[in-house]
């Protein structure tokens, strides 16, 4: 299971099924903010496999999107994205 990069986040152990897991994103500037959030440098974090839980996100961040259903027997579904350019403000100095 992927976990949060976030020291001490509570998604580890609590409410997990509610809790959505974002990858880094690509753009250099704010994936620099990403790492900064977690409180670590660039090479502790593996960028490819790490995750960001949707906790550290405001509201605002987040969009409804409704997928393409991929064949007719299949119905849409409505996701929960993350916009573009959000970067992780909250819940990001957890005490234990
Ligand atoms: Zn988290």
């Amino acid at each position: 299971m992927p976990a949060c990069c976030i020291i001490n986040c509570i998604s580890r152990t609590d409410n997990a099924h509610k809790i959505k897991l974002f990858r880094f994103p690509k753009d250099k500037s704010i994936r620099q903010q990403w790492i900064k959030a977690c409180r670590r440098n660039e090479k502790e974090i593996k960028i490819n496999s790490a995750r960001i839980c949707s906790l550290h996100f405001a509201n605002e961040c987040f969009e409804m999107k409704w997928t393409m259903p991929r064949s007719t027997n299949v119905s849409a579904t409505e996701i929960c994205r993350l916009k573009k350019n959000s970067v992780p403000t909250m819940q990001l100095h957890v005490e234990k």
